[in-house]
């Protein structure tokens, strides 16, 4: 087995809230990069593994993802997930679709099956239907939190994303969210936007955003940290410098980075990101400042 398999998730980026759970979340990101990495030793790619943790986040209901999704203002999850294989530049992605559980494996399908990137809506519903894709009623992604949260105006935490990389030294990146408290129904955020909260290039890095997605694609985050890295820079050093790019845009994020050696870096402006890894040193997860 090469030394340089790794893959590290996320849980989402945002503010501390009283209702914070640091450890299920810290929990729930390990299982999920746990599901990751054993498909990455038993062979298996990059693009498979970061669909297996993400799918693991998506049914995990303390996240803004799947089960559990962060609600529009009419109280509705409307899902947004975008994968991208770093070996062929391939990528997939869809927008405000409400009728799957995992939206990540609509994304792949159509990287896929499709000769197009991005599905959105009314489309990307009837294309995971013809493909099989079980049909769930909207009320499944709801959970009470999320109704709470849309009631007491709570911005949502917990949009997830991994990022790995394989034997073959080959990146995948993936994102998953149910986006922001009480958006606008249609509105899409970073998550489904290659270059902006997904990219991956096995020349630099793969990369995952979350935060504020309205700053996050004006600053295009996701392709600038993964460029940084292809310039030389060490991956903690380019997560930084990108997310104090986001300083122009007034907004806070985090993300996620892996690179073809094997090495896992994060960086956030936010108070917490909830994260976990294994590599080839072992494993680990983090909630706010490192360590915590
Ligand atoms: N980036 C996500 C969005 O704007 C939200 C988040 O990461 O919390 O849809």
């Amino acid at each position: 087995m090469s030394s340089k398999l790794a893959i590290l998730v996320h849980g989402g980026a945002g503010p501390h809230r009283a209702d914070d759970d640091a450890e299920a979340a810290k929990r729930g990101c390990l299982l999920a990069a746990r599901a990751g990495h054993s498909v990455l030793s038993r062979g298996g790619s990059a693009l498979d593994a970061v669909e297996a943790a993400t799918r693991v986040l998506e049914d995990d209901p303390v996240f803004n993802a799947g089960i559990g999704s962060a609600l529009t203002r009419d109280g509705r999850a409307e899902l947004d997930a975008s994968v991208m294989d770093g070996a062929t530049l391939s990528a997939g992605s869809v927008a405000c679709v409400s009728c799957f559980q995992n939206p990540i494996t609509l994304a792949r399908l159509v990287m896929e099956r499709t000769a197009h990137v991005m599905l959105v809506g009314a489309g990307a519903e009837a294309f995971g239907r013809e493909q099989g894709l079980r049909v769930i009623a909207n009320d499944v992604l709801v959970t009470e939190k999320a109704r709470l949260d849309l009631a007491r105006h709570h911005r949502s935490n917990g949009t997830v994303g991994a990022v790995a990389v394989d034997a073959l030294g080959h990146v995948a990146a993936a994102t998953s969210t149910g986006g922001t408290t009480g958006k606008l129904p249609g509105r899409v955020g970073d998550s489904p936007l290659i270059g902006c909260g997904t990219y991956a290039d096995d020349s630099s890095a793969a990369v995952s955003c979350t935060g504020l997605g309205e700053a996050i694609i004006r600053v295009t985050l996701a392709r600038h940290a993964a460029d940084l890295v292809g310039g030389g820079l060490d991956g903690f050093e380019a997560a930084r410098q990108a997310v104090r790019a986001l300083e122009r845009a007034r907004g806070e994020a985090g993300l996620i980075l892996v690179t073809p050696r094997g090495q896992v870096a994060w960086a956030f402006s936010t108070e917490r990101m909830a994260r976990a890894w294994v590599d080839s040193r072992g494993e680990g997860s983090g909630f706010g400042a490192d360590g915590v």
